[in-house]
C-alpha cells in the first residue's frame, strides 16, 4: 500500500504543479498516471508547440514546459504510479481513501485531487472512407514530433487553435502546407487567424475555404487528397501530399472515473469554485481541465491556480486546528523548501 497525504490523478501539467504547493505545505504527494511519462496533453499531444501563455515565459515549448515543472517539484520527491489507470476508489470510515489502479496497485491518501484533464481521450476522425488503413502511413491526428515533416507536403484540415498553430508552425518546416477548412470563419484565436492570413499573402499557406476533404488516395502510404469545394459549382480538387492532418480535435471520455459518485456535467466533474475546488464528496478535489463551474476555462495556469488554492483546503482539512500563513517563497524560512535544487 502506498501512503501519501495528496493522492493525484492525472501528472498532466496541473497534477505536477500541485506537488509544488503541497510541498510548500509539508504534505506529500504522490501521483498516478495512465500515461507512461508525466506531462499530461503537453508529453502526448504537443510536446514541440510553442505555448505563448504562461505568465512569465513569453514563448516555452510544452515539452520543456514539463521539463520544468518536473525539475521545480524535485525538492519534494513525489512518487509515481506511472503506465496504471485508477480504476476504483473506496471512502474508508476515518474519511481518507484508497484508490486502486488497473494493475492493482493501492493507494492510501487522506484527500484525492483528480487532475485527469480530458480523461481518456478519442481523436475527431474524419467521415472518410478507408482512412484507417492510412493511419500511421501519412494521416496523422496529431502531431507529435514536427520534424517528421520537414520538407515533406502537408494537408492540414480543422479550423480551430491546433490547426492554425500547426499550419504557422509547419509553414518554415514543411516544403508545402494546404490548410482546408469547411468554413470561411475560424474558430481560433485571432491572433493566430491573422498569422495565417500573413502566411497565405506570403504564399507560405495554401489556403482552401470552404471546403473538406473527402477522400484519401495513395498505393502504401497518402499521395494525394481530394477537396471538395464547397461553392455553387461543387469543384473538386486534388491535392499531391506526403501527410494528411485531421485536426478536429478530441472526444474526452472521463472513463472509469465517471463511476464514482461524482457529479458529472458534460463530461466534466462539478466543483465549488467559490471556494477549493472540492467535488461533491468531502476530500475528493477536481482541478485543471477535468473540472467545470461557471466561466471555466481549460488553460494550464487557470489548473495552476486551482491546485494552490485546493492545497490550502487540503492543509486545513488535515490541520483542523492549526491557521496557515500564507509564505512567500521569496522569504527565507518556509519548512521544508530552501528553494535549492538539489
Ligand atoms: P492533462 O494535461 O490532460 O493531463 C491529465 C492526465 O491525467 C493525463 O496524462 C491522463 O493520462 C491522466 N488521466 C486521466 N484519467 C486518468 C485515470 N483514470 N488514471 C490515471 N491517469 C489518468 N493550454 C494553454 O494554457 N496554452 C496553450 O497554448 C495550449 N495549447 C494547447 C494545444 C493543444 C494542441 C492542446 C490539445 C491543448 C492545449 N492547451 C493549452 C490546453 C492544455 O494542454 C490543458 O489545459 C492542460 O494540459 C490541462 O492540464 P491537466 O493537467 O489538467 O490535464
Amino acid at each position: 500500500m502506498i501512503e501519501t497525504d495528496i493522492l493525484i490523478i492525472g501528472a498532466g501539467p496541473t497534477g505536477l504543479f500541485t506537488v509544488f504547493e503541497a510541498g510548500l505545505l509539508k504534505l506529500k504527494c504522490h501521483l498516478i498516471d495512465a500515461l507512461p511519462q508525466p506531462g499530461g496533453q503537453c508529453s502526448e499531444l504537443y510536446p514541440k508547440k510553442p505555448i505563448y501563455d504562461i505568465p512569465g515565459f513569453p514563448e516555452v515549448l510544452a515539452g520543456d514546459l514539463v521539463d520544468n515543472l518536473m525539475e521545480q517539484i524535485k525538492p519534494f520527491q513525489p512518487g509515481f504510479t506511472l503506465g496504471e489507470r485508477a480504476e476504483d476508489i473506496d471512502k474508508l470510515e476515518d474519511g481518507t481513501f484508497i484508490v486502486t489502479t488497473n494493475k492493482g496497485t493501492k493507494h492510501h491518501a487522506n484527500a484525492v485531487a483528480i487532475a485527469g484533464g480530458l480523461g481518456s481521450f478519442e481523436p475527431r476522425k474524419p467521415q472518410i472512407v478507408g482512412i484507417e488503413n492510412y493511419e500511421d502511413r501519412g494521416v496523422a491526428y496529431m502531431i507529435k514530433d514536427p520534424e517528421a515533416y520537414r520538407d515533406k507536403k502537408v494537408v492540414i484540415a480543422g479550423g480551430g487553435d491546433s490547426a492554425l498553430d500547426w499550419s504557422i508552425f509547419l509553414a518554415n518546416v514543411a516544403q508545402e502546407v494546404t490548410l482546408v477548412h469547411r468554413r470561411e470563419e475560424f474558430r481560433g484565436a485571432l491572433d493566430s487567424v491573422e498569422k495565417v492570413q500573413e502566411l497565405v499573402t506570403q504564399n507560405k499557406i495554401n489556403l482552401i475555404t470552404p471546403a473538406e476533404v473527402t477522400d484519401v488516395k495513395g498505393t502504401d502510404k497518402v499521395e494525394s487528397v481530394t477537396i471538395t469545394i464547397h461553392d455553387e459549382a461543387k469543384r473538386f480538387q486534388e491535392i499531391e501530399c506526403d501527410a494528411f492532418v485531421p485536426l478536429f480535435g478530441l472526444s474526452p471520455k472521463l472513463g472509469p472515473i465517471a463511476n464514482w459518485g461524482l457529479e458529472i456535467e458534460k463530461n466534466a466533474i462539478k466543483v465549488d469554485n467559490t471556494l477549493d475546488y472540492q467535488t461533491n464528496i468531502p476530500g475528493i478535489y477536481a482541478i485543471g481541465d477535468v473540472n467545470t463551474y461557471p466561466g471555466k476555462l481549460k488553460l494550464i495556469l487557470c489548473g495552476f491556480h486551482e491546485a494552490t488554492l485546493m492545497c490550502q483546503s487540503v492543509y486545513q482539512r488535515m490541520n483542523p486546528n492549526k491557521k496557515y500563513v500564507l509564505k512567500y517563497t521569496t522569504v527565507g524560512g518556509i519548512d521544508g523548501f530552501d528553494g535549492s535544487r538539489k
